[in-house]
């Protein structure tokens, strides 16, 4: 099974615009999310582009504030503090990574929990991997969801997270546990990669090395994620080599058209999320 991100993501939408569609109806108001970008990062402006876009596809009411790349970190965080203080913006995200001069720690902190729809504040943070209710990470939510596409009860399967970012590995491994999967984390220390990912059942690849996990490294009827996204001289690939572990595997996400569109159509739930709790 090919797990369609593209389509599953299109329908996340659709459904979006149709709460998008109610809230109006009902509150005379929908959700709004501010993005801040600072600078030129030529990838950071694509996604921006397009968390715009889609916002705007569903209804939701979308602005990017630009700032160029040597704008004072005062002026970011005030700008912060003023969009929590607005009633009219429900999810409030900062693209990253932001130039040097700028604590990315401190810029996340300054987000009103209740509106950091990348769910990146400590509060948020501490919350999902203590059990109780919080934003999301966009991307390890998307691997959820197209996860469930595949198997509707993950209960007991053993599953390894290659990789332990704050923004993949981390936050995906407290999704799995509430899944009541058994998981092993591995990252650049782990011993033998290979003889971990023959134990899973599930592999959530999210590591930033093409096509790392091979066809061998797979037992047959494994759910294989991958979340990377390398650019090479032969065009964007994952961290798993797809014509491989396909042969293999029940089921794959292939890259690009699985995880990637996954991440912004969680984002625009996300910010709906916030925009419920809030009012
Ligand atoms: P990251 O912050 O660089 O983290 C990479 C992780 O992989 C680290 O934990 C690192 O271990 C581990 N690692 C590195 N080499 C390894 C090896 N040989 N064996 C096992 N683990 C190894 O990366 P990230 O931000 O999580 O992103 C990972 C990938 O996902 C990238 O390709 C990125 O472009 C992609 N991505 C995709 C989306 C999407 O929407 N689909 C969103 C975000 C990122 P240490 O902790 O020991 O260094």
């Amino acid at each position: 099974m090919i797990i369609d991100g593209k389509k599953t993501a299109a329908e996340l939408r659709e459904e979006l615009k149709k709460k998008v569609a109610e809230l109006r109806s009902t509150h005379n108001a929908v959700p709004g999310l501010t993005v801040i970008l600072v600078g030129e990062d030529p990838a950071s402006k694509i996604y921006v582009k397009n968390k715009e876009k889609f916002a705007k596809e569903i209804g939701m009411n979308s602005e990017v504030i630009r700032y160029p790349a040597d704008t004072e970190e005062k002026v970011v965080l005030n700008k912060i503090k003023e969009l929590n203080e607005d009633k009219k913006i429900s999810g409030i995200l900062v693209q990253l990574p932001l130039p040097k001069h700028i604590d990315k720690k401190k810029v996340i902190e300054t987000i009103l929990p209740g509106k950091d729809v990348d769910g990146f504040h400590p509060m948020n943070v501490g919350n999902l991997s203590s059990g109780y209710d919080s934003s999301i990470p966009c991307t390890p939510l998307g691997c959820s969801l197209l996860l469930k596409k595949a198997e509707k009860n993950l209960s007991g399967k053993h599953a390894v997270v290659i990789g332990r970012s704050n923004l993949n590995g981390k936050p995906m491994t407290q999704l799995l546990l509430k899944e009541n999967c058994t998981v092993t984390v591995t990252h650049s220390k782990t011993k033998d990669l290979k003889a971990e990912c023959l134990r899973a059942d599930i592999i959530i690849a999210a590591v930033g090395i093409p096509k790392l996990v091979k066809g061998d490294w797979v037992k047959k009827d494994a759910i294989v994620i991958d979340v990377g996204i390398n650019k090479t001289d032969s065009g964007i690939v994952g961290d798993v080599d797809f014509d491989q572990v396909s042969k293999v595997a029940k089921a794959i996400t292939p890259v690009p058209g699985g995880v990637g569109p996954m991440t912004i159509a969680c984002l625009l739930s996300n910010t709906v999320e916030c925009f419920k709790k809030l009012n």
